[in-house]
């Protein structure tokens, strides 16, 4: 493999980290300075990085649907970390691309690959989350269409410059929505209904991208080839 991709498997680097080191002279591959990033690697050759020996390993990618009342962090705050529910080694290495609040449910993708993760978190990919949200207030018939423009063209969040990313909401009954947004701003959907005078009483996050939840609450599972491929 390219030795940029050796560096990013082996190490938290991102692509352009890693190519970084590589140009700044802080790598080696068999006792020679490397400074292109496109030299390829055998994971037996030696390949050090300021000095230290890099061991290629394999991402983990994983599907969890997040109870109630955990926290999406590796470290227990006021509630229980999300990880306490994942019986794997090293998962002080692991992150969720994608953080839910501690009251929201559903699927959390859970990776110690960071570059996937970017791919799934940054709102230029356009990657999909679906949100099942149940509301405190009706939402009256008559003003079904209006709301649904409203989240198509974008809504003002408080403290932000620039609207919310066009949103498909879909209503579901007077209380209860499917909303798909491509962003993921702090609070981004409790926030949204605040903008148009609504509250969010609970929160589950369906989908996202092709991947729908499949595995009971606190259940998980590692995620197909073709699943960690469909994101990029
Ligand atoms: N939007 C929210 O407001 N909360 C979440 O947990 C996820 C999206």
């Amino acid at each position: 493999m390219r030795l940029d991709k050796f560096i990013c498997k082996s190490t938290e680097l991102c692509k352009h980290q890693a190519i970084q080191c590589i140009l700044a002279g802080e790598v080696s591959v068999n006792g020679k300075l490397v400074t292109n990033e496109a030299t390829q690697v055998h994971e037996n050759n030696t390949v050090l990085l300021s000095g230290s020996k890099l061991k290629a390993r394999d991402f983990r990618y994983i599907l969890m649907n997040k109870p109630a009342s955990t926290v999406c962090s590796n470290i227990d705050e006021v509630y229980p970390s999300l990880f306490n529910y994942l019986p794997v080694d090293s998962v002080s290495e692991l992150h969720i691309a994608g953080r839910l609040d501690a009251d929201t449910t559903g699927l959390v993708l859970i990776t110690d690959d960071g570059r996937w993760s970017f791919y799934i978190t940054q709102p230029r990919h356009d990657c999909a989350k679906v949100y099942r949200v149940r509301l405190s207030r009706d939402i009256p018939p008559e003003s079904a269409n209006d709301l649904v423009m409203q989240f198509e063209r974008g809504l003002p969040l408080q403290g932000e410059k620039r609207l919310t990313r066009p949103a498909k909401l879909n209503i579901i009954a007077p209380k209860e929505v499917l909303l798909t947004i491509t962003e993921g701003k702090f609070h981004q959907v409790k926030r949204m209904f605040a903008a148009v005078g609504n509250k969010v009483v609970s929160l589950h996050r369906e989908q996202i991208g092709d991947i729908c939840l499949d595995v009971d609450v606190g259940q998980w599972r590692f995620l197909s080839k073709n699943e960690v491929e469909s994101f990029i």
